[in-house]
């Protein structure tokens, strides 16, 4: 594969870059003393070797030193902030507990959440754990549709919603979903009242007790359900377990280097895995402060949130890298970020482009990681102390075991050792956090495993030093005239143009080539998008990335679609441009909701 975009020079680290002692130091040893064991033995646990994620995330904070310490901020979109300690935090999942056994909700039942990031969903989900049921959260913008589909697959018995989004998303499925026994409200009374069949949250948490005898569950007790983001087809619900937990704890440690004082900023929405692994659970257990921010996407809020709450380490995604990156490096001077010390992303590759950007922008790279809704934790880092090669997604933390496989026609699979050979991306299996079936879909998990390796979907390499680099979705990989050609290393080629602001790339079927790229560009305000600009990006690709690599054909469009947590949707972009059926739709993003 052509390398010019994704051949840049490593990032070196000196300790004047740390700020801290890093968690991570000596890479090669923490990995060979690493134990699962050791790991969960930094964890409370519970009597009978019993594990619950509420207790590590808020029990156990809430009865130590920690207690009278922030667990979660909440920045309404208005500006109203609301402060929950982990002492308080104690007592709402406890109350909340409560009203699911009043109720008559069982172990194991499922609890839905759909509404915006405010407390209660926050409480909700907690409180769910504590209680022993599972915790689902649904994306707040999701339509009837989605809704309906993913509380169909996923048994939902209570649903936790505002209002407003009953009234407009879900009065209208009621009669469609006959398992949802309590649906949950948070409003105004009178407005609940006006909605037969529902229930008020807010009273129902006032009448409820202060204590609640935490749910002695399992490790491999299911605790949440995770549809995933559906890039390239009908949602799953990865059903993960109360053991992972142990991960989420051990990944923050690692891979996002929480210390004791951190204040930390997941922008991940609930709605999917990375905002509820790491937007609620892994900074809690640590005892670490988080801030939440209700609103969406605006640069200058999101800076004015780092300077002003003094936010230390930052966990955000590519997309919303790149739509800083297009507003500007100079919006960045007018706020003091002297606290932030480390800057992570996930979701998507991040362009080379957007890692050295971050340089410039905040004084250090972003840290790009790679994790999947299936994983349930971060599976490969790039670390606080060790050398970030941008374009790569770092290397595996310790107790992963991560290689690249070839699958043959007979379906064995063989581990490939030459370095920089492009092949699937597999994993060990064993982590706690790995998920444990796709609800309902057997089938659709066993396929997922051969020869002892999770395989996960993704075309990746592996350089001689371990560093792993992202080539695409296997779904999404190019062949053309006999070359693998992955989509990420060509949007990345085209985002170091000046012009571009978001770039998406197919292949596109071609009888003589097999297939060619495509390349679907939006440009940053200031460009015009005409003959002259076309041929330009297409001159700049072709000398950075070879004339087999670079897109044959170039298109301008207004936005990118992608999804509502921040992939670019190239299924999608493939279906457009052959007149195919658009297939599902549900989690295609219309605004800036979810970063
Ligand atoms: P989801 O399960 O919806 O979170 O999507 C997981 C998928 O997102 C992975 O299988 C990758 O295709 C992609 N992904 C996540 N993080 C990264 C990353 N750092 N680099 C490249 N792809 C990523």
């Amino acid at each position: 594969m052509a390398g010019a975009a994704v051949n840049r020079k490593p990032i070196a680290k000196s300790p004047r870059d740390w700020r801290v002692a890093p968690n991570l130091l000596d890479y090669e040893r923490t990995r060979a003393e690493f134990s699962w064991d050791a790991a969960r033995r930094a964890l409370d646990g519970l009597p009978g070797g019993g594990l619950n994620i509420a207790h590590e995330a808020v029990d156990r904070h809430a009865a130590g030193p920690r207690r009278d310490r922030l667990a979660l901020r909440f920045l309404a979109k208005r500006g109203a902030v609301r402060d929950l300690t982990y002492a308080r935090l104690a007592v709402l999942t406890s109350r909340f507990a409560n009203v699911l056994t009043r109720l008559g909700v069982a172990r194991g039942d499922r609890v839905f959440a759909l509404a915006g990031r405010i407390p209660e969903l926050y409480v909700a989900a907690l409180g769910a754990l504590k209680h022993g049921s599972v915790f689902c959260p649904l994306f707040s913008a999701f339509g009837p549709e989605p809704i309906r589909q993913r509380m169909t697959i996923g048994d939902g018995r209570v649903l936790i919603t505002t209002a407003a989004l009953y009234k407009r998303k879900v009065a209208e499925l009621r009669s469609a979903l006959p398992g949802l026994k309590h649906a949950l409200l948070i409003g105004a009374p009178e407005e609940i009242r006006a909605l037969p069949g529902t229930l008020d949250f807010n009273r129902l948490m006032d009448e409820a007790g202060d204590q609640f005898a935490i749910a002695l569950t399992k490790p491999d007790d299911l605790a949440l359900l995770h549809f995933t983001s559906g890039t390239t087809g009908t949602p799953k619900g990865a059903m993960h377990v109360h053991e992972a937990v142990v991960a989420h704890h051990m990944t923050g440690y690692y891979a996002l280097d929480f210390h004791p004082d951190d204040i930390f900023w997941c922008t991940a929405d609930p709605g999917w895995v990375t905002g509820s692994s790491y937007g609620i659970i892994a900074p809690l257990t640590h005892g670490v402060t988080s801030v939440i921010d209700e609103a969406d996407f605006d640069a200058e809020r999101w800076y004015g949130i780092l300077q002003d709450q003094g936010v230390t380490v930052w966990y955000t995604a590519p997309t919303a890298v790149r739509m800083m990156m297009k507003v500007g490096v100079e919006v960045v001077r007018k706020y003091d970020l002297r606290r932030l010390r480390f800057i992570a992303s996930v979701g998507e590759p991040l362009n080379p482009e957007a890692v050295l950007w971050g340089r410039e922008a905040f004084g250090m790279p972003i840290h790009d990681n790679w994790w999947q809704t299936e994983t349930g934790g971060i599976m490969i880092a790039n670390y606080l102390a060790m050398e970030v090669r941008p374009g790569s997604m770092g290397r595996p933390l310790p107790g992963i075991d991560a290689a690249i496989v070839h699958r043959g026609k007979d379906g064995a699979v063989a581990e490939v050792d030459a370095p920089d050979v492009e092949g699937e991306l597999a994993l060990r299996p064993g982590w706690p956090s790995m998920f444990r079936g796709y609800l309902h879909e057997e089938e659709r998990y066993r396929k997922c495993f051969a020869d002892g390796w999770y395989l996960t979907g993704d075309l990746a390499r592996r350089d001689a030093d371990g560093y792993f680099w992202f080539v695409g979705r296997a779904d999404d990989v190019i062949k053309s005239s006999g070359h693998l050609i992955g989509p990420f290393e060509v949007e990345s080629a085209l985002l170091e143009h000046p012009a571009v602001a978001e770039a998406g790339v197919i292949g596109k079927p071609d009888p003589v080539a097999g297939e060619v790229v495509k390349a679907f560009v939006s440009l940053k305000a200031a460009y015009a998008a005409d003959d002259a600009l076309r041929r330009e990006l297409l001159g700049f690709a072709r000398k950075r990335l070879g004339a087999v690599v670079a897109p044959k054909e170039l298109d301008f469009v207004a936005a990118v679609p992608k999804t509502r947590s921040g992939k670019i949707m190239r299924r999608l972009l493939k279906a457009r441009e052959l007149g195919l059926p658009e297939g599902d739709l549900s989690t295609v993003e219309t605004g800036t909701e979810a970063l």
